[in-house]
């Protein structure tokens, strides 16, 4: 039994999340966390909003409305996505917590107390008539490499150089088209070269990782610098220092406060249980968090944040870098244990785009079809390793082919059967090979899932968990308990459908962590009662430090399923069961397509 943190990737409140946003990272760490928990781990799951930064600043003057306004909004868009889908996060909060900015700024202290965090003056894009910071990539204008006219002030697409904004020849603002004004800035930057040793010895004891992360970091160790983590800019978390506290036009980088939360929103949900010090068996690497396991999921643009920049900030604070220094008084803390990266879904062959109308949001999917359908095409075909197209063709079929004609079939036909013919759960007697060989193939995958799920390949578990219903809707063809319906015969038909919903039970509870939803009906058409898979809820909350009321995603997880087979009671009164699953008409597929632009 272990501690296990699952760190999920925080979602950007600037808009509601479209299906790939969830597939990469919000569903796999769901699974992952609910087999986790019922193979007997103490299991800790959060992220939330991340809300600070330059683009919801801008979209909210284009709103007219404030940044915590538009956050807001989008804030709450998003956690009831996230319950619609029935993500099981112990605490999906939001970076505008004022817990959130207390432990921004306590390792923001941390690291400058250790020498990690320099000054710097560099020179800084303003909207001479806002009079705020320009960030590069708003600004437009002609390469000096190759003259394209569109090039940004971060890089041209065109020749694909790393530029900086006043190389630009004709700058000018996206925003609003004036030319900007450089003038020279004070930064804080965070030391980056100074761990490079340090993380590059620690990714030589990583084992497991995906070679493509592993490769991808190391590969950032040989040209690490300093990066700034202040800006200027008046929405985000305050600079900790006399003199700047107040000051208006300088707050906290976004990237760095955000990878912060994991640790902010394990800190929240310790103080909301009442034991504030609750946080640190997931997170001390001295006392009880020392045997802790930590897993970061994430899409693959942010592997840098989780393999190198928050390990920085993490040795840093604990005083573990070349300049080595103390821990803060939140202690050593613990690097990750494993960083999960997942590839890109796109859609019908194109990039997700909500401009272009290439997007299907999480809430509108939801709206038409049924959580686990999503989910089972997530797991059985989403961008668990390689970039992995959507298209609404291959999610009816699978829909259809596989979850309905495959373990829909199976559930429905053993249970009505038993209704039809016992009215109850039969009895087994005299058990055959045919018999035996069927129950070991469904205990034997006990093993071989969870061993899957254990090592992030999902796509391969859940096949292993179809096998079973494969095998079990084989041998129910075999055994044909239908044509055992004469006193004689009655016996072998109890015993075959006794068998045949002992296998649906086990495979109901090697799918649950795939499809809770499901697993809860069919644990209830089993005759059996209680919580198989536990359902997050959504609550309204105060903020702990006297903020603004918000709405937080949390739940009872301890209840529900163990990661095991339950041996069936003959006599457990059945029902003639309902499907479980829905199969779609293929209109559908033609109807989706033409709300894509
Ligand atoms: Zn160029």
């Amino acid at each position: 039994m272990s501690h296990v943190l699952a760190a999920v990737a925080w979602p950007y409140a600037n808009g509601p999340r479209h299906i790939g946003h969830v597939s990469g990272f919000g569903v796999p760490s769901d699974v992952f966390s609910r087999y986790m928990r019922m193979a007997g781990h103490d299991v800790l799951m959060v992220s939330g909003t991340d809300e600070h930064g330059t683009p919801i600043q801008v979209q909210a003057d284009a709103d007219g409305v404030t940044p915590r306004e538009l956050a807001d909004r989008y804030n709450r868009v998003i956690v009831e996505d996230l319950h619609g889908l029935g993500l099981s996060y112990d605490l999906f909060t939001r970076t505008t917590t004022r817990n959130h900015y207390a432990v921004t700024q306590e390792l923001f202290t941390g690291l400058l107390d250790n020498g990690y965090i320099v000054r710097k003056t560099t020179l800084g894009a303003k909207s001479p008539s806002t009079g705020r910071t320009l960030p590069d990539r708003y600004i437009e204008g002609t390469c000096p490499i190759c003259g394209y006219d569109s090039a940004r002030g971060d890089q041209c697409d065109n020749c694909g150089n790393q530029l900086d904004p006043e190389q630009l020849i004709n700058p000018r603002s996206k925003i609003n088209g004036e030319t900007p004004e450089f003038v020279e800035t004070e930064h804080f930057f965070l030391d980056l070269p100074a761990f490079a040793e340090a993380i590059g010895s620690w990714l030589d004891q990583r084992e497991n990782w995906r070679p493509n992360v592993l490769k991808f970091s190391r590969n950032l160790l040989d040209d690490l610098q300093p990066r700034a983590i202040t800006r200027d800019l008046e929405w985000g978390v305050p600079i900790p220092l006399d003199g700047w506290r107040d000051r208006g036009d300088k707050r906290i980088y976004v990237w760095f406060d955000a990878v912060i939360g994991y640790l902010s929103a394990s800190v929240e949900w310790a103080r909301r249980t009442g034991d504030p010090e609750a946080w640190r068996k997931w997170w001390s690497a001295d006392s009880e968090g020392k045997d802790a396991l930590a897993y970061y999921f994430m899409g693959k643009d942010n592997i840098v944040f989780h393999s190198v920049i928050w390990p920085a900030i993490l040795l840093g604070y604990s005083g573990e870098g070349d300049k080595a220094g103390e821990p803060g008084r939140l202690g050593r803390l613990n690097l990750p244990t494993e960083v999960v990266s997942s590839e890109y879904l796109t859609m019908e062959g194109k990039k997700f785009s909500s401009s272009r109308r290439v997007v299907i949001y999480v809430r509108d999917f939801l709206s038409r079809y049924d959580a686990d359908a999503l989910r089972y095409f997530i797991a059985a075909a989403g961008p668990e390793s390689n970039d992995t197209d959507f298209t609404w063709s291959e999610f009816v079929r699978r829909n259809n082919d596989e979850l309905v004609a495959g373990w829909g079939n199976l559930v429905n036909r053993s249970i009505s059967m038993a209704a039809k013919n016992f009215g109850t759960i039969p009895p087994a007697v005299d058990l055959t090979d045919a018999d035996r060989d069927l129950l070991e193939v469904a205990q034997a995958g006990f093993a071989t899932v969870g061993d899957l799920i254990g090592k992030h390949r999902q796509k391969a578990a859940i096949g292993e968990a179809m096998r079973v219903v494969a095998e079990a809707n084989k041998y129910l063809s075999e055994q044909a308990p239908w044509k055992l319906k004469d006193e004689a015969s009655k016996p072998r038909m109890g015993t075959v459908l006794h068998v045949a919903l002992q296998v649906v039970s086990d495979a109901n509870t090697l799918l649950s962590p795939f499809l809770p939803h499901s697993a809860q009906k069919v644990h209830e058409l089993l005759g059996s009662t209680g919580v198989h898979q536990p359902m997050p809820d959504i609550v309204e909350v105060d903020d702990l430090d006297g903020g603004p009321a918000y709405p937080i995603l949390t739940g009872d997880y301890t209840v529900g399923a163990r990661w095991e087979s339950v041996p069936l009671v003959a006599g457990t009164p059945l029902q003639a069961p309902k499907p479980v699953f829905k199969k779609l008409d293929t209109a559908v597929i033609e109807e989706e397509l033409a709300r894509l632009g």
